[in-house]
């Protein structure tokens, strides 16, 4: 007997979907069926991979979001519900890092992370969830399918990183962000969870891999390697699954035990 999640008829967005992870949850909701919203700032990477997923047999399309713009949130969350149709599933994966000594952080370093990571994710969230429980309210009862909303924090958000220090601070309130969401949430049938990777090969920190520093870190890590982006299908497809409707406010760690 096999298990499969089927996305058939359900409707996600995916912020900084044009790469890393982004690209690939894009990718991994298309080939579960779902009809897929790729956005983000970077239009001609997006095109790109609307291409990959049609190739792939799967529906995506390209609308422009940049997360710290409050009106691009709201043109591009009402964009998606007009042309694509009612978002299910949103993944809330757009986010920037800085490194350096807390001593040495400038204040716009510190408020460009907060408002893309932080506050980016929340007003995305915000703007798909007051639909959500619009629907959820007008809905006939039992004709609610529910929504997802997974926010993709990280280790960082759990543990102190070094020289990740304001990084951390803005995805660990990503974590409680999410309980919160959560908690007020729940009752409309959304499910609210975040995933907590832990080192990914992405555009992020790419290059910080063949620094002094990047194989230094590398060493320290338990089973000594960094994922890939693959490593987190199941993950998001659990969290994205009409099946996981008892799952609400978890946060779920995929960072090969380097948090423990
Ligand atoms: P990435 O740099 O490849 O992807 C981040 C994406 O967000 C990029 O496409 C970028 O253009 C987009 N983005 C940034 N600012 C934006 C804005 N204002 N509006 C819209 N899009 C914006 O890196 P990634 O590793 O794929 O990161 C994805 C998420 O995963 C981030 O939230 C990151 O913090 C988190 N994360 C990554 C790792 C890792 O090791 N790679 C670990 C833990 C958490």
């Amino acid at each position: 007997m096999s298990y499969t999640i089927d996305l058939s008829g359900r409707v996600a967005l995916v912020t900084g979907a044009s790469s890393g992870l982004g690209w690939q949850f894009a990718r991994v909701l298309a080939r579960a069926g779902a009809a897929v919203t790729l956005c983000g700032r970077r239009i001609e990477r997006l095109k790109e991979l609307r291409a990959a997923i049609e190739a792939d047999g799967g529906d995506a399309h390209v609308v422009r979001l940049d997360v710290t713009d409050t009106d691009s949130i709201g043109a591009a969350v009402a964009h998606t519900e007009t042309e694509v149709g009612n978002i299910d599933i949103l993944v809330n994966n757009a986010g920037i890092s800085v490194s350096g000594r807390l001593t040495e952080l400038a204040p716009d370093d510190f408020d460009s992370v907060f408002a893309t990571n932080t506050r980016g994710a929340f007003f995305v969230a915000q703007e798909v969830a007051r639909r959500m429980i619009a629907r959820a309210q007008g809905a006939a009862p039992g004709t609610w399918a529910g929504g997802r909303i997974v926010n993709i924090a990280s280790v960082a958000g759990l543990r102190a990183v070094p020289q990740l220090g304001v990084y951390a601070m803005s995805k660990a309130a990503v974590v409680h962000m999410t309980r919160a969401m959560a908690l007020e949430w729940g009752r409309f049938g959304i499910n609210v969870n975040a995933v907590c990777p832990g080192y990914i090969d992405t555009e992020i920190n790419h290059e910080f891999w063949s620094t002094e520093g990047g194989r230094r870190m590398l060493e320290a890590l338990p089973r000594k390697r960094v994922g890939r982006a693959e490593d987190l299908d199941l993950v998001l497809l659990m969290l994205a699954a009409g099946q996981s409707h008892f799952v609400n406010g978890a946060v779920v760690v995929a960072d090969d035990g380097f948090a423990l």
